[in-house]
């Protein structure tokens, strides 16, 4: 057994979570803090969620726990609910052949944590604790790896990756989100891999990707996927950006200037592409369809930033023409950009765009139709008019006119409005 550091005690685990290994432990099973919990721990990092390993099937599993999930029995996997919180138990498990570099074509239950840690993907990610008996499980010299700031494949890295072509990319994502370095012959073994990656079904791919993009260091990470040659299988679209050492440079300052917002450092990742590869790239990926929406909008006004905007009127009709959801992440896209080629006088513009926006939207004034004083069926009763293209075009006017001077925005000067308007024919 090996020492537990100091960073790993009953303290910095949550009761609730505690509670599950006692459970388990009383039944007579053992049981384990697995995975990315003890690794973020050990960082000093607050864990995000925490795993159980144990020794106990999950039949077993399900009847020592009020309330549980069977999220995946067959492979050995219940969710605890623990209060508020959800936690994983899984039975120490062992993988068996994988023919199709996907997915174990059997899982076999074992009744040793060691070798349940040896079928994990990396070193940092293979270790165990268990609190009450202060037990710290490390075979794989994980603690030393995450000190030294590697990432390392547990055994043999080119079968692991040819095992499942995720690892690939999780190696990749690791050392992006965790500013890692990756170890030599894990690196050396991705290029190698990367007809297996491709098979990967494209939801696990984007999940990774978003991780990453999300993370600390996408700058990193992105240069990471390009020398990997990952990137030409997942986003082949960008592989000539990235071959030119500037344009790479631009790229990576680009999207670190993001806030980490998953929508926002995507359409950085993706900006300098013409529409028609951005986004059915997204499409491909399998992005949601409100983000391939907002993607498309921002796209389709990425000139709002450069419009010439010279008094309030024209600012209110060019967020108007943008939406409001697409303005602020527009104006962030291109200080990002600005940011990555160096700031100055178009930086500066920028932000004073920024500001005059800001200004504009803090008087709230109505920018779409649906926002007017006078709803359809008012507009209609003003002109004494059935339903049809007169009322849009009614309402299209009206917009017309307050975006000039909000001031319009209600009933008594919208009647007036309309009956000019109708008086004109
Ligand atoms: P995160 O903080 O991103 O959730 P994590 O380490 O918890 O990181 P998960 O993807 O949630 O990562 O997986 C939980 C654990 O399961 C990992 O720490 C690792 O031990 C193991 N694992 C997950 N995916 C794989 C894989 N493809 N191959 C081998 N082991 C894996
Ligand atoms: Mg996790």
């Amino acid at each position: 057994m090996d020492t537990a550091p100091e960073q790993l005690s009953r303290a910095v685990i949550p009761p609730e979570v505690l509670e599950v290994l006692e459970t388990l432990e009383r039944a007579g099973f053992k049981a384990y803090l697995v995975g990315g919990s003890i690794r973020d721990l050990l960082r000093g990092a607050p864990a995000k969620d925490y795993d159980v390993a144990t020794s106990a099937r999950a039949e077993r599993v399900v009847q020592l726990f009020r309330r549980v999930v069977p999220t995946g029995i067959k492979h050995g996997t219940v969710t605890v609910l623990a209060r508020q919180r959800g936690v994983e138990v899984t039975t120490f498990r062992g993988e068996g052949a994988y023919a199709d570099g996907r997915r174990p074509d059997s899982v076999t239950f074992l009744e040793d944590i060691v070798e349940d840690l040896a079928r994990r993907d990396f070193t940092i990610n293979a270790m165990a604790f268990n609190p009450a008996r202060r037990e710290f499980v490390d075979p794989f010299g994980g603690l030393q790896d995450l000190r030294a700031g590697l990432l390392r494949c547990v055994g043999n890295p080119r079968q692991r990756f040819s095992e499942d072509g995720l690892r690939c990319l999780r190696a990749v994502r690791f050392a992006s989100v965790l500013n890692l370095s990756i170890e030599r012959d894990t690196l050396a073994a991705i290029p190698l891999e990367l007809d297996t990656f491709s098979k990967v079904a494209v939801e696990r791919v984007r999940e990774e990707l978003c991780k990453l993009l999300v993370g600390a260091h996408p700058g990193f990470g992105v240069r990471l996927l390009g020398s990997t040659g990952l990137l030409s299988r997942i986003l082949p679209e960008l592989v000539e950006e990235v071959s030119s050492k500037e344009a790479e440079r631009h790229l990576e300052a680009r999207i670190e200037a993001l806030a980490p917002e998953l929508e926002l450092r995507l359409a950085g990742l993706l900006w300098e592409l013409a529409p028609s590869l951005a986004l059915p790239a997204a499409e491909r990926l399998r992005f949601p369809r409100k983000t391939q929406e907002l993607l498309a909008s921002l796209w389709r006004h990425r000139g709002f930033t450069d419009a010439h905007v010279p008094d309030q009127a024209s600012l209110r009709r060019a967020i108007a023409a943008c939406g409001r959801t697409a303005v602020g992440p527009l104006l962030d896209l291109a200080a990002a950009q600005a940011k990555a080629e160096g700031g100055g006088d178009r930086l500066e513009r920028i932000e004073a765009l920024r500001t005059r926006v800001r200004a504009a939207l803090a008087a709230n004034p109505p920018l779409s139709v649906g926002e007017l004083a006078l709803d359809g069926r008012q507009i209609m009763e003003a002109l004494g008019e059935k339903p049809g293209p007169r009322v849009g075009q009614a309402a299209r006017f009206l917009l017309d006119q307050v975006l000039e001077d909000p001031s319009l925005n209600s009933r008594e000067a919208m009647n007036a409005l309309l009956r000019g308007w109708r008086a004109r024919g």
